[in-house]
């Protein structure tokens, strides 16, 4: 496949767009370019990587100025010789592309995304058959890595340090509808924040955009304020459950 430049924003002394020449063989990731670079010009360029198949979100990081998995981006996809690769934007960089993902996992913490179950002490197992209605609403919604990109392509996160992010917003909605949840007024009050919450969504899409598992965020939102201008809609689930 031939030689690309990475032009690396690394972090202190090193400086912004460090290049690198690296003879990549095809089907190479990013992820295997920076390996390359690390053992065999630079060992002192720090990433993060885990799983490598996609599935942990670790990799994420700014690649062609678009958030992305290093590991699931194929070089050859980029059309391009020079590859500009940096930090995850809106988040606090540790080490040149390493991040600290705590502000994102502050908003998340913010949405109580455990099961706060209507019957705790139930013994059977609370299934949902993906026929039921939670099931079809949750389809496609619930594969979340917490890879942090979607919040990285926020350009309201960009502007607005409260912001929750899409990512912890859909979180919120699964549990909201989640029938074997009871954690509704917490929720609500959330995500109905005038600075944090849903209405700061400018359906912009970008979260869309980036979301390595396909996930529509901007469609959660949307659902989500919808449904939240229907009073009682998520109570409804804990009378029916008898929760409430
Ligand atoms: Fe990553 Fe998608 Fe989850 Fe956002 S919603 S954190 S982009 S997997």
């Amino acid at each position: 496949m031939g030689t690309h430049v990475f032009k690396i924003a690394r972090s202190g002394a090193a400086g912004l767009g460090q290049a690198y020449s690296v003879a990549l063989e095809e089907r190479m990731t990013v992820l295997d370019a920076l390996f390359i670079i690390q053992r065999k010009q630079d060992p002192t360029l720090s990433f993060r990587c885990s799983c490598r198949v996609g599935m942990c979100g670790t990799c994420a990081m700014s690649i062609n100025w678009q958030p992305r998995l290093a590991c699931q981006t194929r070089v050859a996809t980029l059309e391009s010789e020079t590859v500009h690769v940096g930090p995850l934007p809106h988040l606090p960089v540790i080490k040149d592309l390493v991040v600290s993902l705590e502000p994102f996992f502050e908003k998340w913490k913010k949405v109580r995304p455990a099961l706060h179950a209507v019957n705790k002490g139930s013994k059977s197992l609370a299934v949902v058959r993906p026929d039921s209605e939670f099931g079809r609403q949750a389809q496609g919604k619930r594969d979340c890595i917490t890879c942090g990109a979607c919040y990285a392509a926020c350009g309201i996160v960009g502007s607005s340090k409260r912001y929750l992010g899409p990512a912890a917003i859909n979180k919120a909605m699964l549990r909201l509808l989640d029938p074997r949840d009871k954690a509704v007024d917490e929720r609500l009050d959330a995500v109905d924040g005038e600075a944090e919450g849903v209405w700061r969504c400018h359906t912009q899409f970008n979260c869309v955009a980036v979301c390595p598992k396909g996930i529509n965020l901007t469609d959660s939102i949307m659902r989500l304020k919808r449904a939240m201008l229907r009073p009682g809609q998520f109570h409804d689930k804990l009378r029916s459950a008898g929760g409430a």
